[in-house]
């Protein structure tokens, strides 16, 4: 039974990064027929707030990739003890009491001696006195999980492969402050733990975080799930840009995106799969196989974002949308404005040629004869548009432009819009006769 989780810490809105994140993981889950928990890691309690909380939810909601279930770190805090003691007990977790200068001193003189500036386990050096008479002097240690250097970390990676890590090239990571409070590598493990989580997707930027955490799932005696880490997302210009990190669901909402674009352009980005208008998500999931992801970064563009947004509002049925669109608009204003629009916000710019007022051009004195003969001419069939211009064709000879602008002119005000057969039977015979006869004069 496949188990995925998106874990956001609560520090601060999604941006488009989180977004894929979260997205993939419901992806892989409901491909598998699975599991997407979201978990939320709040265990920094002086960061973590909890109108983020609400916030995440809500955008997940708005986006469609609702989790099944939803956990807490924070009311998780005794599980983390427990882990901690036993693994103390067994020897894999030590105090430690060097001072955050101490060790950027340490760090300092392994650059200058040209060595990687990995931890050099002076705690583990530390006799009991010496242990007794740092906290005599009123030092809480912090503490540090201690790497397995005799065993080479391996993994299958879901997207870039077979991995390698030597530990010993790594730091024993910082798991816990000397105020008790927790950092994210060891309530992470602990909860892909006992949470059953059987795949961790996520950005590349932890993967030296994945070979401690295979250590420590080891430690704690339990299989590791597999892994896949994404390249990350970067602006078209294929930078880390500012901008993604705070592009989220409400810039996208303002600016008309659907969710569903968003759905279909992070679906596919970055993978060897055409990013295309696909707005259902059986589709999407069809096609989803973690072994399309390339290992570039994959480029956000804004207009790729756009132009897969428009596509999709133009197919967008009648049903889907109804409850969003402007009072009084039926299913045939509807697909009257749909081709004209980019986004479903522009629909109302658009009725309100049918709704009226309009504003019309100044005309010449040769079309507002022409329109007077138009509104002599206006018959109300089946398809008032093409007998009304069929009519005014035969009778004046006109055609092309000099035939349909001035109508269109004198029947919406604008030069150009929705196709005026669509239009014409909703702006209404009498209201269609009376502003040829206005533009007339
Ligand atoms: N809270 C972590 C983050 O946002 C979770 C990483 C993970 O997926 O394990 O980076």
């Amino acid at each position: 039974m496949t188990t995925t989780r998106f874990a956001p810490s609560p520090t601060g809105r999604l941006h488009v990064g989180n977004i894929r994140t979260a997205l993939h993981n419901w992806m892989l889950a409901r491909k598998a027929g699975g599991t997407f928990l979201l978990r939320i890691d709040d265990t920094d309690a002086q960061r973590s707030r909890e109108e983020y909380v609400d916030a995440i939810r809500a955008d997940l909601e708005w986006l469609g990739i609702a989790p099944d279930r939803e956990e807490r770190q924070s009311h998780r805090l005794e599980a983390y003890e427990a882990a901690f003691d036993k693994l103390r007990e067994a020897g894999r977790i030590y105090p430690a009491y060097e001072t955050q200068q101490e060790l950027e001193l340490k760090r300092k003189i392994q650059l200058g001696r040209g060595l990687p500036p990995i931890y050099d386990r002076g705690a583990l050096e530390l006799t009991e006195e010496q242990r007794a008479a740092k906290e005599a002097e009123g030092i809480q240690p912090h503490w540090r999980f201690k790497l397995d250097h005799g065993e080479q970390i391996q993994w299958d990676d879901g997207v870039r492969g077979s991995q390698k890590f030597d530990p010993a090239t790594l730091s024993d990571p910082v798991i816990r402050r000397a105020d008790g409070s927790w950092l994210y590598m060891l309530p992470s493990t602990v909860d892909d733990v006992d949470m059953g989580v059987t795949q961790v997707l996520r950005g590349e930027d932890h993967v030296s975080n994945t070979a401690v955490q295979i250590q420590m799932f080891t430690a704690m005696g339990a299989k590791p799930p597999a892994f896949a880490h994404e390249a990350l997302l970067v602006g078209k210009e294929g930078k880390l840009s500012k901008r993604l990190g705070s592009l989220g669901c409400d810039a996208f909402r303002e600016r008309g995106i659907e969710p569903e674009a968003i759905i279909a352009l992070l679906a596919r980005l970055g993978t060897s799969q055409p990013v295309e208008p696909i707005a259902n998500r059986e589709k999407l999931l069809e096609t989803f196989d973690l072994s399309t992801f390339g290992r570039a970064p994959a480029k956000f563009d804004d207009a790729e974002l756009d132009r897969v947004n428009t596509a999709i509002v133009h197919a967008m049925p009648y049903a889907a949308v109804k409850d969003r669109l402007p009072e009084g608009i039926d299913e045939s204003g509807w697909h009257a404005v749909q081709p004209n629009v980019a986004t479903i916000g522009e629909v109302g710019e658009w009725w309100r040629l049918v709704t009226g007022p309009i504003e019309q051009p100044e005309f010449s004195d040769e079309d507002r004869t022409y329109l007077a003969q138009a509104a002599q001419s206006l018959e109300w069939g089946d398809d008032p548009w093409a007998a009304l211009t069929g009519a005014l064709k035969e009778a004046t000879g006109r055609k092309g432009k000099a035939l349909f602008l001035p109508l269109r002119q004198a029947l919406t005000g604008m030069n150009h819009g929705p196709d005026m057969g669509e239009l014409l039977p909703l702006i209404g015979e009498s209201e269609a006769r009376s502003r040829l006869e206005r533009a007339a004069g």
